[in-house]
């Protein structure tokens, strides 16, 4: 199921292979979406201390696939439909990601619960449709600075865990990965401190304990976003739940992308 790699750190008997995600949001054309993964490929090309996934807009995920295909790099995408085909106007299936190259799928971005007014029983439908076809959702979870400031915090997470995870069984989550990405934090350039990145993802790693299994918990990827930066990414992982990092802005420029890569092994 998941790789298993050489201790380095206090990750101790359950390594978790650390996992960078670019999440491009609608930023690139074709061509720009071309050079950026260029860049990347030249620079990231036989990287595999870390799995590297870059999610562009649905556009370019087949000309991204061609650029990155035979490089460490894996291609992911920002939405799906629940549904597998049918007449839903302006939507893309899972079996559609997976056409283009897809391995992962963001589910329940903090934006698309906004913007969009996703709630968490429409995200655990797309969750379900992504493992039906093999994809790795990554499963965003994050309060906001009000519900911070009201101490609700872990209340927010336990009622999106529960929500967005409701009716599967641990042979179903093959290859699901979580975020925790405070909204407060999201282009923001403030990004949490490593210990409150941390208390939340262990938080997160108990609850998946309680309600699935220790065993499924301790190889469930789980990362932090929100303003992550080449200068902040060292600090966050060493904190023993954080198992890598969603990348927005900073994940749009080869230089800054490639660096928090490396600054994160
Ligand atoms: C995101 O979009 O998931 C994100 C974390 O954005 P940023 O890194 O820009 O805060």
């Amino acid at each position: 199921m998941f790789r298993v790699v050489p201790l380095l750190s206090k990750r101790k008997e359950y390594m978790r292979k650390p996992l960078i995600a670019g999440n491009w949001k609608m930023y690139k054309t074709i061509n720009e979406a071309i050079a950026l993964a260029n860049g990347l490929k030249r620079e990231l090309l036989d990287f595999d201390k870390a799995d590297i996934v870059i999610c562009p807009p649905f556009t370019c995920l087949s000309e991204v696939y061609e650029v990155i295909m035979e490089s460490e790099i894996k291609l992911g995408a920002q939405n799906l439909c629940w549904e597998k085909e049918g007449a839903y106007t302006g939507e893309i299936s899972p079996l559609m990601l997976k056409d283009s190259g897809c391995e992962f799928v963001i589910i329940g971005h903090s934006e698309r619960r906004k913007y969009f007014l996703e709630s968490n029983e429409l995200i655990n439908k797309k969750i379900k449709a992504a493992l039906v076809v093999g994809l790795s959702p990554i499963c965003c979870v994050g309060e906001t600075l009000e519900e911070r400031e009201a101490g609700k915090t872990i209340e927010i997470i336990k009622n999106q865990l529960e929500g967005c995870l409701k009716g599967f069984a641990i042979e179903d989550m093959l290859g699901m990965v979580v975020a925790y990405e405070p909204v407060w934090a999201i282009g923001t350039g403030k990004n949490a401190t490593a210990l409150q990145a941390q208390e939340v993802h262990k938080f997160i790693r108990n609850w998946l304990a309680e309600n699935f299994s220790s065993g499924f918990a301790d190889n469930v990827r789980i990362l932090y976003g929100g303003s992550v930066k080449p200068a902040n990414i060292k600090d966050l992982m060493k904190e023993a739940d954080v198992d890598g990092a969603l990348v927005g802005g900073a994940s749009l420029e080869v230089s800054s992308f490639t660096q928090i890569v490396k600054n994160a092994i």
